[in-house]
């Protein structure tokens, strides 16, 4: 009888084993915010997979589209705990509706392998249109090729693709001005009629500042210097690195206050605003990125895209 006893025991315990592994091994996902709307950060928190970041990214994605994807790195939220967390965009392309975030692992050239899946519900959100008229010389900025231009666009790619692991900028961001006053949004889709009769089409990446010509531009928040030039298109330009995958931009300034590789605190002066590149008149384009996609910058002034704070009451 106790024999029988003992090895119902251990069939049990073994069922238990087999059925339910231990937390540790079983990785937990947690989203911020549960449904964005297109253009939004979604911050992707990753528990319990001890092993490294290398190879392991964040995928958004609605059956066999991927729209976006974000490399994890490590985050130590102090407390003795620590998470790998993914910085992810929703692009402003993408339709309301289910979707999903995906944790794989692997190398490129070869397929991933699944760890973790998510729904994300993706909200409603309606851009503006706007028509945009440009004399000849800014026709030819935009649509001449010039391999200067080439090289200044693969420059900013480049940077943009690069997911570090330096966390500079914890909490909420500010806005770049003083000034409230907006001559363009994020997401507006825009029409630019050139000189020649014929017509484009893009969607504007930032927020445009319609603020005089020499007004103070601050950092929205600490982060380093990497890049301070002049470009073709966007003029004197600035970018700054805040968080892994996460660049702040600053276009056409009159002139620029910051050198390449220097660190600026939250609020510190950067350059001064302009009208150089291809500008109609003098404003400053501010613009967020995120894994390489443009994202809202309201969105950062509203809510920190990293508060460590929130990550540990999330994560309890
Ligand atoms: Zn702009």
């Amino acid at each position: 009888m106790n024999r029988r006893a003992l090895l119902f025991g251990v069939f049990f315990f073994l069922i238990t084993v087999f059925l339910f592994p231990q937390d540790n091994k079983n990785p937990r996902l947690f989203l911020i915010p549960e449904a964005p709307r297109p253009g939004e950060p979604v911050t992707v928190i990753l528990q319990g997979e001890d092993a490294q970041s290398a190879g392991l990214q964040a995928v958004l994605l609605r059956g066999q589209d991927r729209f976006s994807k974000a490399a994890f790195f490590d985050c130590d939220l102090g407390e003795g705990k620590s998470i790998k967390a993914a910085l992810l965009a929703v692009p402003s392309t993408v339709l309301p509706g289910e979707a999903s975030v995906r944790v794989e692992r692997g190398k490129a050239g070869e397929e991933a392998a699944f760890l973790a899946e998510k729904p994300l519900g993706i909200a409603r959100r309606d851009f503006a249109s706007e028509t945009i008229t440009l004399n000849e010389s800014l026709t030819r900025i935009r649509t001449e090729s010039d391999p200067q231009k080439t090289a200044e666009a693969e420059q900013v790619w480049a940077i943009f693709n690069r997911t570090g692991n330096s966390i500079l900028a914890e909490g909420y961001f500010r806005a770049p001005v003083d000034s409230t006053r907006r001559t363009s949004h994020f997401g507006d889709r825009r029409v630019f009629r050139y000189s020649s009769g014929k017509t484009g089409t893009s969607i504007h990446a930032g927020v445009d500042y319609g603020v005089p010509k020499g007004t103070r531009v601050n950092a929205c928040a600490a982060g380093k210097v990497v890049l301070a030039r002049n470009r073709i298109v966007t003029g004197n330009s600035v970018i700054l690195e805040h968080l892994p995958g996460v660049y702040s931009l600053y276009y056409h300034l009159d002139s620029i206050a910051c050198r390449e590789g220097q660190i600026l605190a939250a609020g510190e002066m950067l350059g001064l605003s302009g009208a150089t590149g291809l500008a109609t008149g003098p404003h400053l384009h501010w613009e967020i990125r995120v894994s390489g996609e443009n994202t809202d910058p309201d969105t950062f002034i509203s809510r920190p895209v990293l508060d460590k704070k929130t990550i540990l009451e999330i994560i309890k």
